[in-house]
């Protein structure tokens, strides 16, 4: 499937396959009727195409108005948007909503509009032909995970909320925008979901490479999705913009570290992936493997446990010593199922809850089609984390007395890096 072909390609030629446009705020300020303060103060950043930027800051310090003047559902009181290098400033909202998809909290769906008839809406206006708008809706939904059949005619009060935010980035989508501007949409959504429903946006993301905007509350969600962050304080004054890495081991001030919170060390355990550590081979046989052989390789190996492996070489159970003293000759009911396995994109969190799951202290890691590549092991997620809080420590050792003597420095008040 050319689908496959993409996701092998995609660390080795990512440039041309970047499908977003670059976007370039420049001194956007937004003053609402009877505020005596801007909402958005000279705003100036620059996105590249292609990139996750998320913008994080405190319930009401304009990130929402600040995204809304990006497709002019907010009017800018001064300042320019550049989509491309093309100034949007003077571009009305309905057409500047074919280049830019937006997905918001609680999805936005017209209740009276079928999910299909929802998802078709920008592709309408844009005077897509019928039999288009028909394969493309059908598209989208099978790229958010849910199946055409099942749900192109159902009406939005017929789907659970993870359901809905997944149709509403569907219809954000529709129109094929090079720009995609999504406001909180997974707020109060079950963790559970949300959490899947960050993953299926890191897959689609992937695949499509826009430019996103996105916008939270929530640190944690930033750190998952952001190629880079913007942390806001108020009146949208960006506090510091770079990649996760950089905010969560050099946090600017004091506004960022508060924002940062606790446990930046275990933070970073979430940006750290399975294929940045160390696999282990581990000994395997298969189901086709005879008793005899299986016990050959459990006294070769010298561990204590195998990984036996299905006909589709994907992991299926674990079996040790003990397992097999007592299969007597069948092995169908013996060894402990595989219940958790990871990829190689998985964190290293993911990978860490899961070998706590197992109770084990191993996870094992699963290629595309969910074959066995390895195993990583309590031991190495450890040293992982030792070093991340040794590095954590070098740090306030070595940076922090310099924070303090450059905010002490005398006229010092702005910030020259
Ligand atoms: P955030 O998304 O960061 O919570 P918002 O951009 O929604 O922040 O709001 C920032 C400030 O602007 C708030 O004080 C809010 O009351 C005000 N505001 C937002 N929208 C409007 C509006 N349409 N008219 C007047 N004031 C508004
Ligand atoms: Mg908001």
């Amino acid at each position: 499937m050319s689908d496959e072909s993409v996701a092998s390609d995609a660390s080795v030629a990512s440039d041309e396959r970047v499908a977003g446009a670059s976007i370039e705020l420049e001194n956007l300020t937004k003053r609402y009727p009877g505020h005596p303060q801007p909402t958005v103060d000279d705003m100036s950043m620059e996105i590249k195409a292609g990139e996750t930027v998320v913008l994080v800051g405190p319930s009401g310090c304009g990130k929402s108005t600040t995204l809304r003047m990006v497709n002019r559902l907010v009017e800018p009181s001064g300042g320019r948007v550049r989509i491309d290098g093309e100034d949007v400033t003077g571009v009305d909202a309905v057409r500047l909503s074919r280049k830019v998809g937006y997905a918001v909290r609680s999805s936005g769906l017209f209740p009276h509009l079928t999910v299909g008839q929802n998802i078709a809406l920008v592709p309408k206006t844009a005077g897509w032909p019928k039999r288009r708008i028909r394969d493309r809706v059908a598209e989208m939904l099978a790229l958010v995970g849910l199946e055409p059949g099942e749900f192109h005619d159902r009406y939005p009060d017929r789907l659970s909320d993870g359901q809905r935010q997944r149709v509403g980035v569907a219809r954000a989508l529709a129109a094929d925008p090079p720009v995609l501007l999504m406001d909180e949409p997974f707020g109060g959504i079950d963790p559970v979901t949300r959490d899947q429903l960050q993953d299926e946006l890191i897959r689609i993301q992937h695949e499509l490479r826009r430019t996103i905007v996105f916008v939270t509350h929530d640190f944690d969600e930033a750190i998952k999705l952001g190629d880079r962050i913007a942390v806001l304080r108020e009146r949208s004054r960006i506090a510091q913009f770079d990649t996760p890495e950089a905010i969560l081991t050099h946090p600017a001030d004091d506004f960022v570290s508060g924002l940062v919170g606790a446990g930046a060390a275990l933070k970073q355990l979430g940006l750290t992936r399975v294929r940045d550590v160390e696999m282990r081979d581990w000994p395997t046989v298969t189901v086709d493997t005879p008793l005899q052989q299986i016990f050959r390789v459990l006294r070769g190996s010298g561990t204590d446990e195998i990984l036996m492996l299905d006909r589709r070489h994907r992991p299926c159970k674990w079996l040790r010593r003990g397992d097999l003293m007592r299969a007597r000759g069948s092995l169908a009911r013996a060894g402990t199922p595989v219940h958790a396995t990871v990829t190689r994109d998985a964190s290293l969190r993911d990978a860490l809850e899961a070998v706590l799951t197992d109770s084990a202290g191993r996870v094992a890691v699963i290629g595309r089609r969910g074959e066995y590549l390895g195993v990583v092991g309590m031991k190495t997620l450890m040293n992982s984390v030792h070093g991340l809080l040794a590095a954590d420590r070098l740090d306030a050792v070595e940076h922090r007395p310099e924070r303090v003597a450059a905010r002490a420095r005398p006229g010092g008040g702005g910030s020259t890096a």
